[in-house]
């Protein structure tokens, strides 16, 4: 059966068709700039040139629309109608403690996001467009919603409670959720078949280190701790996002600087991270790695912040598990980053940790990256969420 994976922004549409018996992506693409001048589409058929499709695209519907065009276009189309499309499989960012796993759309379904759009009000009603679309372009075909934070829901409460009044847990259901769950559960699952362990069986700690970056705790197959809280907003420094902060600094930044809550927010989430800490060299780290290189004190302060904050990370879910037995880096730093592995894995010496410097600058490979008698197995597992969403799509249908 083909899968139709969609991951949907408020003026964007990223997509996959992968075939689920094979588990090859049969054509992928984006659709851009949604309800704004300039839309287009970039459609890539698996193993040909991408084609891109300037076009006007009103709203998500007409997006979709030509997602499926495209698909079964005669010359870069990859199937011959919409029929071949079996299931579509959405990711939903804010699952909130409704959802543990992923679930099959219905109309409770849809309402159920809608209300918990309080707790992502940028991502959930955007979602919730891209699950529309689809149901108008595609009726019939069974759709499936995963969440971000599903994997997550099996923290203790003592793992995601903050020390707030618990009248807002009660009222707002403020709370840790934390985000990235479908690569947490994808890369733990998949580090422990790489050594042919069984989850259950052991202590991880995940580094998904890409754009947004988190870190989770998962013991025994579960997940126990993870550094998102209720928003994807806390934790780790990461590209423009701050990541933990003295809650005091935002009354006093947005004083001194004359913000809004709402202009503070914006700060937090695109101004700050590498990006600002740097003083704005960049959120990248191809760039703050060379801009380091070549002399730039911020640039090496931010990395140096970045890796810190990590490697306390790792030390605190060690403490958490009472022990780890993998640690696994992926996404677009945490699997093409020497400069990171390298600089967090030094931290971790003094548990026994010993890497093989080759190995840590090696890009995108999938592999152990520590000696064969370090204490700990370190590891590249990179991540693949679509593959994931598809998997969870099959298994539910
Ligand atoms: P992701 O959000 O997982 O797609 O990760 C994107 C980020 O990965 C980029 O912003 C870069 O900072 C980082 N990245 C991608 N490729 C490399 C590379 N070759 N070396 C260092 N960092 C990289």
């Amino acid at each position: 059966m083909n899968i139709l994976v969609i991951n949907c922004g408020s003026s964007s549409l990223k997509y996959q068709l992968i075939d689920s018996e094979s588990e090859n992506v049969l054509a992928k693409g984006l659709a851009e700039r949604i309800g704004i001048d300039g839309s287009r589409l970039t459609h890539t058929p698996a193993g040909r040139d991408k084609v891109v499709i300037e076009q006007p695209m009103p709203d998500h519907k007409e997006a979709v629309r030509l997602v499926i065009e495209a698909l079964v276009d005669a010359e870069h189309g990859v199937i011959a109608s919409l029929e071949e499309i079996g299931a579509v499989g959405h990711r939903v960012v804010h699952g909130g403690e409704k959802f543990n796993k992923a679930v099959k759309i219905d109309a409770s379904v849809i309402r159920d996001i809608e209300e918990l759009s309080s707790l992502a009000p940028l991502h959930n009603p955007a979602n919730l467009i891209g699950i529309r679309a689809c149901e108008d372009n595609m009726p019939g075909v069974p759709q499936v919603a995963v969440f971000d934070t599903a994997f997550h829901q099996t923290m203790p409460k003592k793992a995601y409670m903050y020390g707030l009044p618990y009248e807002y847990y009660e009222k707002y259901k403020v709370r840790r959720y934390g985000f990235h769950g479908t690569s947490h559960d994808f890369v733990s699952a998949r580090a422990a078949e790489v050594l042919g362990k069984k989850r259950e069986d052991l202590k991880i700690i995940v580094c998904h280190l890409g754009n947004g970056a988190s870190i989770s705790a998962v013991k025994n197959g579960v997940c126990v701790d993870t550094s998102m809280g209720l928003t994807p907003l806390e934790g780790l420094i990461m590209g423009t996002r701050s990541g933990d902060l003295d809650p005091a600094i935002l009354s006093f930044i947005c004083e001194k600087e004359n913000l809004s809550p709402v202009q503070m927010n914006d700060v937090l989430n695109k101004k700050s991270g590498v990006y600002g800490l740097s003083d704005y060299v960049s959120s990248d780290f191809r760039d703050l790695s060379a801009a380091a290189e070549s002399g730039n004190e911020c640039a090496k302060m931010a990395l140096e912040t970045y890796c810190y904050r990590v490697a306390k990370y790792i030390g605190s879910y060690t403490m958490a598990m009472q022990g780890v037995d993998v640690i696994a880096f992926t996404a677009g730093i945490g699997e093409n980053s020497g400069d990171v592995k390298t600089g967090v894995c030094e931290y971790l010496k003094f548990m026994g940790v010993e890497v093989i410097p080759e190995k840590v600058n090696e890009r995108g490979k999938e592999q152990i990256i520590s000696t064969p008698d370090s204490k700990v197995t370190v590891m590249v597992v990179p991540t693949d969420e679509e593959l994931s969403i598809a998997r969870q799509t099959l298994e539910l249908l």
